[in-house]
């Protein structure tokens, strides 16, 4: 996976969380502030705009590694709130875990959701259970390295981690939240998905979908 990929993930990710935008609002409206789904939709909306206005140069050397930092960085200055410092911490940790290399493997990316994963709960102390963006997080990352270790294609464990993130999402509505602003409302908060679970999902989900649509490259040519 190069630098292509991870910049159509995060073009597919600012897709999808533009497209649910009001849904992640309205979740947060029930368990939090109203305020998640324009949060992060600026956030990626500027994003987009920070990739896009890399001088060609800039955006010819970059690396896998570098498009997540920049995610990062950017998310952390245009995001407040909890989720901004949160996916952040989380898109800086995994670039740095990626490095410098020029292609991802699928061991390394694995290493890198681990990163991101370890990086959210150093800032926020959630568990999982905890109803927050970690369980969906957890949820994919285990996934994902038990389909490496069961030696699975890139589709299918990019498949499983998108199904486990999207049921670990909907699995916060039982629960009771123990961290974050929803946690305030204490057993009022059962009954709600988590928006932050939710849009992990659907972050995880965009991983899967640039899969599909990134053109796969060997060495020496492009298969469209
Ligand atoms: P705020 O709660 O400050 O308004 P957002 O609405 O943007 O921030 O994000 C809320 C989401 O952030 C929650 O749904 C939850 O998933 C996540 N969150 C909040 N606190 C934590 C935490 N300590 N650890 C992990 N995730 C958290
Ligand atoms: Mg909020």
């Amino acid at each position: 996976m190069d630098a292509e990929f991870f910049r159509t993930w995060i073009t597919c990710a600012a897709e999808v969380i533009q497209a649910n935008r009001d849904h992640l609002t309205q979740l947060d409206a029930a368990i939090g502030d109203a305020d998640h789904g324009i949060n992060l939709d600026r956030g990626f909306t500027a994003v987009l705009r920070t990739l896009d206005a890399q001088n060609p140069g800039v955006a010819a050397a970059a690396t896998p590694g570098r498009i997540l930092a920049v995610t990062g960085a950017t998310i952390i200055s245009e995001v407040g709130g909890a989720a901004g410092p949160l996916y952040g911490t989380a898109f800086r940790r995994a670039g740095k875990a990626l490095g410098k290399a020029a292609d991802v493997d699928l061991p390394a990316l694995s290493a890198a959701l681990e990163a991101a994963l370890t990086g959210v709960q150093e800032l926020g102390a959630a568990r999982e259970g905890d109803k927050t963006m970690v369980d969906a997080l957890a949820a994919a990352t285990k996934v994902f390295r038990h389909a490496l270790a069961a030696g699975a294609s890139q589709d299918d464990a990019l498949s499983m981690l998108a199904a486990a993130a999207s049921a670990a999402a909907v699995a916060t509505i039982p629960m009771q939240a123990l961290k974050g602003r929803a946690s305030y409302l204490g057993p009022r908060s059962v009954g709600h998905e988590d928006p932050g679970a939710a849009s992990a999902a659907l972050i995880l989900g965009a991983l899967r979908d640039a899969a599909r649509t990134a053109p796969m490259t060997v060495p020496g040519r492009t298969i469209r």
